[in-house]
């Protein structure tokens, strides 16, 4: 789960982090009194969206006068933001942050991320700061740092200062860069996150580091000990197919293609992906239906798929264990009844009561394409699509 950086500012302050003194505004009008009590001559105001890359697509700008500051934040508010992160159709402004300018001397990257590879919390960091760090890698992989955390022991001083020391640091700001490395190692793990993201994590004129931007995703499986994190949520951020499938039990993540994929279990969903795939054909989405469902999740699994305009086509694909056919089958059913389905359905069941389940599906009379296989699946389903006019 993503959240906003004001808020991820707020969470690394507690911390110890510096950050600039800001506030957050729901209307220009709000943005230009935000300024005007923060004092001041020059501010930078914020879209707050769930994505980086927003300077670059004017997101975000330094303001001279109050005026300035309420004008620019008229301009943003209801605005959609596509970024190089967000993709079409981008993400929606409805927060706006104000903060006082910093006077830059020179901009770092920092960034703790879970290695894979190590199983271990991972620092990454670059004097070379400001830039996605997509875009670091390819343009200046030399600049990137990396250090790996040992979980009984924590972020060592010693580790932190010679990490301050490689980005070159001097006097001072070692122990500032230390007081920051620590805090944020402590934040990424007390509150179970899934990345901790300074850039740019800048050096002021006067010496002192301050953490311009900030980024936190965290683990949605630990949300459930984490209330102060869950609260933290913005639907208004979140695809709202994928939100709304969520809440009914549903993992639903939504693709490019037209057939529609209703499929029991995470890895049975990738293998029948992999099998539209070789077949010719481009999957709408991914979505599990998960275990135990009810002929009314079924149903709902129909109509989150239906919310698609692309899909031409559904494919069902379950292999019950602890799922049942027969229930499947009555869904599939229930969304023919009920949603006044019009597109071809191909069906492919095996396991718990599936001969139960072939039979509801039959005598329901509904033109529905029976499938033996994963691959008998994905060829009927690539076949049934509605032919493209040339
Ligand atoms: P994004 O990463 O989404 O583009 P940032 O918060 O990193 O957004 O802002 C983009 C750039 O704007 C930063 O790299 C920095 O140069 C500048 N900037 C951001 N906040 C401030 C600030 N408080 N004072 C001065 N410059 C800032
Ligand atoms: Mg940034």
């Amino acid at each position: 789960m993503d959240i906003h950086e004001y808020q991820a500012k707020e969470i690394l302050a507690g911390f110890g982090v510096p950050v600039p003194r800001g506030g957050l505004a729901y209307s220009p009008e709000q943005a230009g009194y935000r300024a005007r009590e923060l004092g001041g001559d020059a501010w930078v105001v914020k879209a707050q969206i769930h994505s980086g890359g927003r300077g670059e697509v004017g997101g975000v700008k330094l303001c001279r006068s109050e005026e300035e500051v309420r004008s620019f934040a008229a301009t943003l508010f209801g605005r959609q933001l596509v970024t190089k992160q967000t993709g079409e159709p981008g993400k929606g402004v409805y927060r706006v942050w104000v903060e006082g300018a910093s006077d830059i001397a020179q901009e770092l990257y920092l960034g703790f991320v879970l290695d894979r590879k190590t199983e271990r919390i991972m620092i990454v960091a670059s004097s070379h700061g400001g830039m996605e760090i997509e875009d670091l890698a390819v343009e200046d992989p030399d600049s990137l740092h990396r250090m790996v955390i040992d979980p009984a022991v924590g972020l060592a001083e010693f580790q932190a200062r010679e990490l301050a020391f490689s980005l070159g640091l001097k006097g001072g700001q070692v122990a500032q860069m230390v007081k920051v490395l620590r805090a944020c190692y402590r934040a990424y793990r007390d509150h179970d996150a899934m990345m901790v993201e300074i850039n740019p994590l800048v050096v002021t004129r006067t010496g002192e580091l301050v953490a311009l931007d900030a980024k936190m995703s965290f683990d949605t499986n630990a949300l459930y000990r984490r209330p102060e994190i869950a609260q933290l949520r913005d639907p208004s951020q979140e695809d709202a197919r994928e939100s709304s499938a969520a809440d009914n039990g549903l993992a639903y993540v939504g693709l490019t293609g037209d057939i529609g994929c209703i499929i029991n279990g995470a890895g049975l969903a990738m293998a029948t992906m992999d099998m539209i795939h070789l077949s010719g054909g481009e999957p709408a989405n991914f979505l599990d239906i998960g275990g135990g469902a009810s002929p009314e999740r079924v149903a709902t699994a129909f109509r989150t798929v239906l919310t698609d305009t692309n899909v031409s086509v559904i494919l069902v694909n379950i292999f019950a264990g602890i799922n049942r056919c027969d229930w499947v089958a009555e869904g599939v059913v229930q969304a023919y009844r009920n949603e006044g389905l019009t597109l071809p359905v191909v069906v492919r069941l095996a396991g718990t009561n599936v001969e139960a389940g072939r039979k509801i599906l039959e005598e329901s009379g509904l033109p529905i394409i029976a499938a033996d296989t994963l691959a008998d699946a994905a060829e009927h389903a690539v076949a049934a699509r509605p032919k493209l006019a040339a």
